[in-house]
């Protein structure tokens, strides 16, 4: 899969990106991140590509020019329509669902906006998918798109070492995830469920489903209605509910 990252700050993605899962997922040539630097594509000798807010108010606005160029400079040898999607606070609010729809793409135009924001002529003539990362502002799209890039990437094939990392973990089913214990057995008179040592398959399962169910509810009980639920989750919940549990 290959994402390129329209940004004034190239830098900021290439460093953040280059560790961990993704940066080895990089250098195994699982995802490609291709960072194009909008200042390049600055019409005028001082590299500028911001510019007053025509109607007046503060701050400034990035100029459609240098990011259509930006754009162009990609489909025009690479890609012929791919999603472009503008990371902004105004968009869709990002979700594992959107993440999996994204990761069925095999190339992503992804648009960092700074200062005020974009001139609107622009983000209506490329952008196809608007997302916001949460109701709260920043200072520009970069971290926002690093957040798309790592929640998309875990879920392209071999990224991640197994398919069950991904299929069992919150938000996959609609479900948070159980609790996860390792060694020690004892941490601070703290011992690790029984159930987990017991080497019983199914006992495991079925504790973990229930402490997935569990945790949902007391903390996420809105995910509950679209989960995908067995007439023995309804019981348990039912059970939950009959105890005053909460
Ligand atoms: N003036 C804009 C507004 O009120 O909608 C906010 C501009 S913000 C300071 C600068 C850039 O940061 C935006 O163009 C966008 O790319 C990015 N950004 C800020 N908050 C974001 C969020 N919650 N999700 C995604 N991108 C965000």
């Amino acid at each position: 899969m290959n994402f390129y990252i329209l940004t004034l700050f190239p830098q900021m993605i290439q460093s953040a990106m280059s560790h961990s899962i993704i940066g080895k997922a990089q250098s195994e040539n699982k995802i490609n991140i291709e960072c194009i630097n909008i200042r390049d594509f600055a019409g005028n000798k001082h590299k500028q590509v911001d510019d007053y807010p025509y109607g007046g108010g503060a701050g400034m606005v990035m100029q459609p020019q240098p990011i259509y160029d930006a754009y162009h400079s990609i489909v025009s040898k690479k890609i012929s329509t791919p999603r472009v999607i503008y990371m902004s606070p105004q968009g869709k609010t990002f979700s594992q669902s959107i993440a999996k729809d994204l990761a069925k793409e095999e190339n992503l135009i992804i648009l960092c906006g700074h200062y005020e924001g974009i001139d609107q002529r622009v983000i209506d003539e490329i952008v196809t998918d608007e997302i916001s990362i949460g109701d709260y502002i920043l200072t520009g799209g970069e971290l926002a798109a690093m957040v798309v890039i790592d929640a998309v990437s875990r879920l392209i094939p071999g990224v991640l070492g197994k398919v069950e990392s991904f299929e069992e973990e919150s938000f996959s089913n609609h479900l948070l995830e159980y609790p996860q214990y390792t060694r020690p057995p004892v941490f601070k008179d703290r011992k690790v469920p029984e159930v987990l040592l017991s080497g019983n398959h199914a006992k495991i399962e079925k504790w973990r489903r229930e402490q997935s169910l569990l945790r949902t509810w007391l903390k996420r009980p809105d995910l509950l209605e679209k989960a995908d639920l067995t007439p023995e989750d309804i019981k348990y919940i039912n059970q939950l509910k009959m105890d005053n549990f909460r």
